[in-house]
């Protein structure tokens, strides 16, 4: 084969990324954005579960690789993913600026701990996410196994300016008329969004809610606390708010559970820093 031929070729069968085409792309804000990109046929993986997402280099640089929370159930026949844009950062300086039709790449194996199947069974499914920590949690509340493994299921996402609560609309209206989960999301699904740093109906950080028992009270649940065998809880997010979240379910009697062993809940940093 000649250098032009290997130039050309499509990435092996071997290779660990497939190359998907962006399929719509959406700004809340001058630092989110969310995008899908199409499903290779052979892509398998469960809600929850994160991926890896790229950019070929630059001038013949190896490719620029960043693990992304896929947002969509794992039925969906697209991808979308939720992504922050940080101003110098490797990736997303240059994939905020992606059109449909443009080229990602993507790994093929999925993994993660933010899947129903590390969680004992329960009544109730908290979702707690701070910024980019939604994504998980978007695939995990669009699939009809939540409601059927848990009576209730709450996302909060906690974010510091209101414009920055992407899915809002999806949560308190366009949920209820999807065809797989609406009926469910109407009787069974709580939105709990609080913001730090501009007025709002709900205030503060989830942290400070949960320690002052305001979020038990506003859900009209008595305990004041989380409960070992009533509550299960996903944590996603700043690494701050996870620290802080992981403590307050440990000293509730909670244990942290895994894919190789359920527990009471699971967490996952959503980025480094
Ligand atoms: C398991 C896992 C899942 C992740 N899922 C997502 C996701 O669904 N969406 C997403 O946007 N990012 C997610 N991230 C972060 C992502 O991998 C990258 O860090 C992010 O895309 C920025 O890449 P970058 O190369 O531009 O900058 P990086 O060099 O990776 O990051 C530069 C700095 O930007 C800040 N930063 C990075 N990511 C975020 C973020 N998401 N929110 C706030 N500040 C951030 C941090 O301070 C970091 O040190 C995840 C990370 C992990 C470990």
């Amino acid at each position: 084969m000649d250098s032009a031929a290997v130039a050309s070729a499509p990435p092996a069968a071997n290779s660990a990324f497939n190359t998907e085409t962006v399929l719509w792309v959406k700004h809340w804000t001058d630092r989110l954005f969310s995008f899908a990109i199409t499903r290779p046929a052979s892509f398998r993986f469960r809600s929850g579960e994160f991926v890896m997402i790229g950019l070929p280099g630059l001038d013949g640089a190896k490719p620029v690789l960043r693990a992304y929370s896929i947002a969509s159930p794992h039925f969906a026949e697209e991808l979308e993913f939720l992504s922050i844009k940080v101003e110098d950062g490797p990736l997303t300086s240059r994939l905020q600026h992606i059109k449909p039709g443009d080229q990602v790449l993507m790994g093929k194996k999925p993994t993660g701990t933010l899947v129903l199947d590390a969680l004992k069974p329960g009544k109730r499914l908290f979702l707690i996410s701070t910024g980019t920590g939604l994504a998980p949690f978007l695939s995990v509340a669009r699939d009809p196994d939540a409601f059927e493994r848990f009576g209730q299921v709450i996302v909060t996402h906690t974010v510091r300016d209101v414009k920055e609560l992407a899915y809002r609309d999806l949560f308190t209206a366009e949920i209820h008329d999807d065809p797989l989960v609406g009926d469910q999301a109407k009787v069974q699904l709580v939105y709990y969004p609080t913001v730090t740093r501009e007025a709002f109906e709900r205030a503060g950080r989830i942290t400070t809610r949960i320690e002052s028992g305001d979020l038990f009270r506003d859900l009209g649940l008595e305990a004041g606390k989380f409960h070992p065998d009533e509550d299960r809880i996903m944590l996603c997010g700043s690494m701050a708010m996870i620290k802080d979240v992981a403590a307050l379910l440990e000293a509730h009697g909670l244990v942290e559970g895994s894919n190789a062993e359920p527990g009471d809940f699971v967490l996952e940093r959503a980025f480094v820093g």
